[in-house]
């Protein structure tokens, strides 16, 4: 039992003294912050005689004055009963049977309280590396508490008095802006590996720093991510990649061993330099990627992950041009390889893949200036994500900036001006056409020049 893991296997940490319950007057959370739905749903199961929680990241952000993501409620009525309770009511989840209150396109969870278990019995079964593999039974508030991760994940606030009632500590951690595990951290980064990638994105996002035996933990057990499924990591590498805080998240990732575990040949590729030069491609994506967030415009998956797997794509095809193989090729079987062994790791959607291998097939199409190529270039339903790949490349030495500029002038101008510039330029006295010459990571001032890589 997880309870009795916390108190004698943990010395470091405070014990549970039991609950402490922060009242209206003591804390900052105020019903107008929450939302309608939500509050519709805690009234309505209190009504109907159950005890109702707001729980999670809703209560820890609503304490930070931020505004959640979603709210999480926790009751001890069971799913059956909530869907009794409650027309608007689905019941979803294999694994722990959880409901959804829809309204309109608000979604409302509603958890039964989980209860302690027995290790070993058939609800809920640990695997060899001690990862909970099933977990499928009802319980108390004072049981539910044990199976939270972090302690101010594990902050229930009472719709019954709006007091805080808190059993592991959370409220101070909270003030001390740390992130702790709720009892012995090896174990509970073995059950659960995952708890290592929610640990990173908090800190980050909260601004926390993580309990120091917290982070001996994750530099412990790091490699125990890999035994996570592939959807599951593609899941949550979304929410780190996604979340308008992508370049410390990545570096933070990469401090406890875990990058390598989500992108291993990304990994591999930044501890190679390109002739002398360190590979910042990703490091600039992640960055525009943030700042567009921050301004409030759209991320795409499939141009991040098209940026993570840029330079491993280009070592192996580099390999295979110098053994021989036709650039195109040598392009393509790249692709190829690189995507068949990352979605091991991070089972990546087709539409995904199909997305990432669209913006990588145009970037040698750039290439091309003159005649009628740019114009149907410029339809093409990639065009866009391409050309931002193409300004990424040409920021970070892997393109011509000059061609990169014609692009983005070309976009501009008007029919006539695309005309003019679409035009094949005077050869030289000799006949001879501007010679090609490869680029790479050096950009030396050759405006004439049109090739990119
Ligand atoms: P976010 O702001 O990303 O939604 P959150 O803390 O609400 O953060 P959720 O994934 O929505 O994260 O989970 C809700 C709550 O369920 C968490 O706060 C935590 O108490 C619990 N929880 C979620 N995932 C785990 C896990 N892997 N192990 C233990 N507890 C978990
Ligand atoms: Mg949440």
């Amino acid at each position: 039992m997880i309870a009795s893991v916390i108190n004698e296997a943990q010395p470091a940490q405070p014990a549970a003294t039991g609950v402490r319950v922060y009242a209206r007057s003591e804390h900052n959370i105020s019903r107008a912050q929450i939302s309608e739905n939500a509050l519709k749903v805690l009234y309505k199961l209190q009504k109907e005689g159950y005890d109702a929680y707001l729980v999670g990241g809703c209560v820890r952000d609503l304490l930070l004055g931020r505004e959640p993501k979603d709210f999480d409620v926790v009751t001890n009525a069971d799913p059956e009963q909530i869907r009794k309770v409650f027309r608007n009511c689905r019941l979803i989840g294999r694994r722990f049977r959880l409901a959804h209150v829809h309204f309109g396109r608000e979604v409302i969870e509603v958890a039964t309280f989980r209860g302690a278990g027995e290790a070993q019995n058939d609800q809920q079964m640990l695997n060899k590396e001690g990862r909970l593999l099933r977990d499928n039974v009802y319980g108390t508030i004072e049981e539910d508490v044990w199976r939270r991760d972090f302690t101010v994940n594990a902050l229930y606030y009472n719709i019954k008095d709006f007091s805080v009632v808190d059993y592991v500590g959370g409220m101070a951690d909270h003030q001390a802006a740390t992130l702790r595990l709720i009892g012995d951290p090896v174990t509970r980064f073995r059950e659960d590996p995952v708890r290592m990638l929610r640990a990173v994105r908090f800190a980050v996002k909260l601004g926390f720093k993580l309990h120091p035996n917290c982070e001996a933990a994750m530099h412990e057990v790091s490699e125990l991510l890999s035994s996570i499924p592939s959807a599951r990591l593609y899941d949550e590498s979304l929410k780190l990649f996604l979340s308008g805080y992508s370049l410390q998240t990545f570096e933070m990732l990469r401090h406890y061993g875990l990058f390598q575990v989500l992108f291993p040949a990304t990994e591999n590729s930044l501890a190679i330099e390109d002739n002398g030069f360190p590979r910042l491609l990703l490091i600039k994506a992640l960055e525009n990627s943030d700042q567009r967030i921050a301004e409030g415009k759209t991320v795409t998956a499939y141009f991040l992950f098209a940026a993570f797997l840029w330079e491993p794509v280009q070592m192996r095809a580099q390999e295979k041009i110098a053994r021989g193989m036709i650039e195109f090729m040598a392009y393509q079987d790249a692709a190829n390889e690189v995507i068949a062994s990352q979605v091991r790791s991070t089972a990546l959607p087709r539409h995904i893949t199909l997305a990432m291998r669209e913006v990588w097939s145009l970037q040698p199409k750039f290439n091309a200036r003159y005649g009628s190529k740019p114009s149907r270039l410029i339809s093409h339903p990639r065009f866009r994500a391409g050309y931002d790949f193409l300004v990424l490349r040409a920021e970070t030495g892997g393109a011509d900036p000059e061609l990169a500029k014609w692009w983005g002038k070309y976009q501009l101008a008007d029919e006539n001006e695309q005309r003019k510039m679409t035009q094949p330029p005077r050869k030289a006295a000799g006949g001879k056409p501007t010679r090609k010459r490869t680029y790479r990571n050096k950009p030396k001032s050759n405006p004439a020049s049109d090739t990119a890589d």
